[in-house]
């Protein structure tokens, strides 16, 4: 070996390396599957890159996943003939984490175990997952298509720092040696090691290979390679012949979670465009779900060849918690993120897969349960929808849930179809009201006219719920109201004589509002006589067409 150098570990590496070897420990069998998981993604890579150049596969174009154990020595590798790394991709992906906002992500570890074990399960541990159960760990790699004598070693007990040489290395692709722990050398057996493989890679479409040495009579041995796994991509097969298990588990490599999807959608279409899709809904918000070059997107194939991952094309934003893979017929192999930018086919697929989606949650919904647990996951993704999609906005809406006065609890479980069914009669629109946090809105004087005539207010405090209602304005032919806002109709609740009085006290302090008029002059536009309060003195009101208050802040802070 040439060119020894010892580098240390990015911060957040050494950071997550510790908590993940404490925190993992009862789930430390996933080293396996992250790192076949890798090692497939490494191939498909190259089926990629040899589509415009075939000699990168070196003559040795079967792909493949090999794996490898030796009790005695306590080793267990894995093998590929994918792309392969060089040197400054060594350095960068098994010496840092590449990702923004890692090092905020960080800091919100707390130390407690369980706690910190969901928090990287959000994270994803990917490669440095090795060191759960490797106190070493050497990574041989050649970059398909590099000469020989640019291979590349890394190595590294996970403490700190890392050494990395040039080695010659004659294939390309990455070969993995785990050291295994002193408690962790049951993962160097056989059957161990296969079942494992059929518990997380089944579904991947490349081969997972392990050995077998046989000894003929005459005492030489023999080793042929059995493929373990099914190695066929899930979403080709027809649904019937997939369980639930099998695609909970191509959930976990297509997403690099570790938890099971909450639902998932799985279609074939055939006619003018042809394409797969398998989409997911997670069970639990990626860290970096409201980053705005957060991962998002889906893993693309063409005609079964992957092309790329987090391809963003192919749902709107609102929906970017859904994971999967979309494998399309029609679309070039040569396809490129900007080719996907501009193809009508792509938007034609996209506005097919929207639909997909609100019905998988739609679905989704009809089980209470799962459903709040989705929504209190990607709610406030959701609400960005009537916003984003004009077009499906009534589906969306009724998808939402909301805190109302029907309850007056702040957990948002109350759909816009349960509001309506509980309109009183002669009541005609759905009010609502916007403040700060939950207990303001319970609270808001607004509400003491509404709940004098049993009139449900929906409680409306998260960040998105102004921008939210901007866009929607109706709801089933019914206007969605703000209370705060304009002049109050409570339309056919109210009968003639409640008007008529109302106007005869608003006679009768005619003086009383004149006289506020002119102390308050400059700070308010105008005074009423209100039947809205039936309990505070008075309150303030915003006109009809006024921003709101959150959304005057928002465009405040955005130094508007
Ligand atoms: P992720 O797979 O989510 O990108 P990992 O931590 O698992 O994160 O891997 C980090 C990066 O290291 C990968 O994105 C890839 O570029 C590289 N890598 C890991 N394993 C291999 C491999 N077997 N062959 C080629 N590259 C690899
Ligand atoms: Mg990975």
């Amino acid at each position: 070996a040439t060119d020894e150098q010892t580098l240390g570990f990015q911060t957040e590496v050494k950071q997550l390396l510790n908590l993940m070897i404490h925190s993992l420990y009862s789930n430390r069998e996933i080293f396996l599957r992250e790192l076949v998981s890798n090692a497939a993604d490494a191939c498909d890579k190259l089926r990629y890159a040899a589509l415009n150049n075939d000699a990168l596969y070196e003559n040795d174009a079967e792909l493949r996943v090999e794996i490898e154990h030796d009790a005695e020595a306590g080793t267990v590798t894995i093998r590929d003939n994918g792309i392969g790394m060089n040197r400054d991709d060594v350095i960068s992906n098994l010496g840092t984490i590449a990702r923004s906002g890692t090092a905020e992500f960080m800091q919100q570890l707390s130390g407690e175990q369980q706690k910190d074990a969901k928090l990287i399960g959000q994270f994803g541990v990917g490669f440095y997952s090795a060191f759960i159960v490797a106190d070493e760990v050497t990574v041989r790699t050649r970059k398909a298509g590099d000469e020989l004598g640019e291979g590349v070693e890394w190595q590294s007990r996970g403490e700190g720092e890392f050494t990395i040489s040039t080695i010659e290395r004659d294939r390309h692709g990455t070969e993995i040696v785990l050291s295994l722990k002193s408690d962790a050398t049951e993962f160097a057996d056989d059957q161990r090691l296969k079942s494992l493989v059929r518990k997380y890679s089944d579904h991947i479409d490349i081969p997972v290979r392990m050995p077998t040495t046989q000894e003929d009579e005459s005492g030489e041995t023999t080793v042929s390679w059995e493929t373990v796994n099914e190695a066929q991509a899930l979403w080709v097969k027809p649904k019937s012949e997939i369980s639930d298990d099998e695609y909970k588990g191509f959930y976990k490599h297509v997403a690099h979670d570790f938890t099971d999807p909450l639902t998932w959608s799985h279609n074939k279409v055939e006619g003018k465009l042809e394409y797969t899709s398998l989409l997911y809904v997670p069970s639990r918000a990626p860290f970096d779900l409201y980053q705005r070059d957060g991962a998002r997107g889906l893993k693309l194939y063409v005609q079964r060849v992957f092309i790329m991952d987090d391809a963003e094309q192919f749902l709107p934003l609102y929906l970017r918690f859904v994971k999967g893979v979309v494998d399309s017929n029609d679309l070039s192999l040569n396809v490129s993120r900007e080719i996907l930018q501009q193809d009508p086919k792509v938007e034609s697929i996209k506005s097919a897969l929207t639909k997909r989606g609100l019905d998988m949650l739609k679905k989704l919904a009809k089980d209470p349960e799962s459903y709040q647990s989705f929504w209190t996951q990607f709610g406030e993704v959701l609400k960005e929808g009537p916003g984003e999609d004009y077009a499906n906005r009534e589906k969306i809406a009724s998808l939402l849930r909301f805190s109302s006065t029907h309850t007056d609890a702040a957990t948002q479980d109350q759909s816009l179809d349960d509001y309506i069914a509980r309109m009183k009669e002669g009541q005609q629109k759905i009010y609502y009201v916007i403040a700060d946090g939950f207990n303001a809105a319970k609270n808001s004087p607004h509400l003491e006219i509404f709940r004098k005539k049993g009139l449900e207010v929906l409680l409306l405090s998260d960040r998105i719920d102004e921008w939210l209602m901007n866009h929607l304005t109706e709801y089933d032919g019914k206007q969605m109201v703000d209370v705060a806002k304009g002049d109050l109709d409570l339309g056919d609740v109210e009968d003639e004589a409640e008007k008529q009085a109302q106007q005869e006290s608003a006679k009768e302090k005619e003086g009383l509002v004149g006289r506020l008029k002119t102390t308050l002059e400059s700070r308010v536009q105008d005074v009423r006589v209100t039947h809205r309060l039936t309990d505070s003195p008075a309150c303030v009101v915003l006109p009809e067409h006024e921003m709101g208050y959150q959304m005057r802040r928002l465009m405040e802070a955005a130094g508007q």
